[in-house]
């Protein structure tokens, strides 16, 4: 199957955008909306009409859908088109089997104040109980029925409510699964990705398949995360290219081939992130990016998913298929 993601969509040259399998673009570089909380409507606001993104990362788990469709329609009443934003949301774990896949897209939908999405992703991919606490209890984690909710998916596509489809925080075995299920292929694959985590393996599989990847958490995340920003060797590459810890962290994940979600509230930092264009890290720098060592997860799940006394999973490695 072609390498989809690796071919920059025509008009879009230097990595502006990516083809997916589906034939849609996805533009290389959308604004993260995690714990945003309530800045997250100026935030989009500013994104799309001042410093020019037109990719918007969300979730029904972020609790900031509502926030992020004033966002857009404010820019929207400013002059932007819709069919020029590519608009990306989550199916939660709770939703996760066939019967809820259809009303949590509506509830989506209606808080974004959209009337269809460009992407819908399965956020992770096991199934919780309502109300599940964290760590869940006892008997919290419920089968997740893949093929069933897949083929959900797959109608939200024919019914025109969602443009492509696809996950987020897969495994190669649990890809595989999915690839030998699938009718409709998924087009995107959202994995956390930066220099201190590259997981070129999930990477690697995508690409053999047409899958195009984003990078989430591309700066190490947040909240205790892992500080990229003030990592040496990022420091040092940002210090030789004139350019911001941030901008080369971005910089190294489209030169991947990947598109990428860096998160901001802060209206001088959204618009840096996105200053990625019309320059390159050379071959020896991304090089050196590239073997940061002490390479581990920022967000292995653990604290959503395991339940080290009644399981089913009962350490992180369980989550990821022991393939790390
Ligand atoms: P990021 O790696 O994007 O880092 C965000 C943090 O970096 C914030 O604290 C932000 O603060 C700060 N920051 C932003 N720009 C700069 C800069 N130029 N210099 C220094 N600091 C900066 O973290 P996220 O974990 O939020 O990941 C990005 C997005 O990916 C999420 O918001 C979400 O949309 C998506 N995601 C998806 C997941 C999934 O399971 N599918 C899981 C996790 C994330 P400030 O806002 O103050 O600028």
């Amino acid at each position: 199957m072609a390498e989809a993601q690796q071919i920059p969509a025509q008009g879009q040259a230097d990595l502006r955008g990516f083809r997916l399998i589906s034939g849609h673009t996805i533009p290389s570089v959308g604004l993260g909306t995690w714990r945003s909380g309530p800045k997250a409507s100026d935030a989009v606001f500013i994104a799309i009409t001042e410093a020019g993104y037109r990719h918007v990362d969300t979730a029904a788990e972020y609790g900031v859908q509502e926030e992020v469709g004033h966002g857009l329609s404010a820019a929207m009443q400013a002059g932007i088109d819709r069919q020029d934003l590519f608009i990306a949301s989550k199916i939660w774990c709770s939703d996760l089997a066939p019967d809820r896949v259809r009303t949590a897209l509506k509830t989506t939908l209606q808080d974004l104040q959209l009337d269809y999405l460009d992407l819908y992703l399965i956020h992770w991919p096991f199934r919780l109980k309502e109300g599940a606490h964290k760590p869940p209890e006892a008997g919290e984690i419920l089968d997740f029925d893949m093929e069933a909710v897949w083929r959900e998916m797959e109608q939200l596509v024919k019914d025109g409510l969602v443009r492509d489809i696809g996950v987020c925080n897969f495994t190669l075995k649990k890809l595989d699964k999915l690839l030998r299920i699938a009718q409709t292929m998924p087009s995107v694959c959202q994995m956390e990705m930066h220099p201190g985590w590259r997981n070129d393996k999930m990477l690697e599989a995508c690409k053999k398949n047409g899958i195009h990847v984003t990078a989430y958490s591309p700066l190490g995340s947040q909240d205790g995360g892992r500080d990229l920003i003030h990592d040496p060797t990022v420091t040092e590459v940002a210090n030789k290219l004139n350019k911001t810890p941030g901008q080369v962290l971005v910089r190294w994940a489209l030169q991947r081939g990947t598109s990428v979600i860096p998160k901001s509230t802060n209206s001088e930092r959204i618009k840096e992130n996105i200053q990625v264009f019309g320059w390159e890290i050379p071959e020896e720098d991304f090089r050196a990016l590239n073997s940061i060592r002490d390479q581990r997860r920022v967000l292995d799940g653990e604290d959503i998913f395991v339940n080290k006394i009644h399981g089913p999973y009962r350490c992180a490695a369980d989550l990821w298929d022991n393939e790390d």
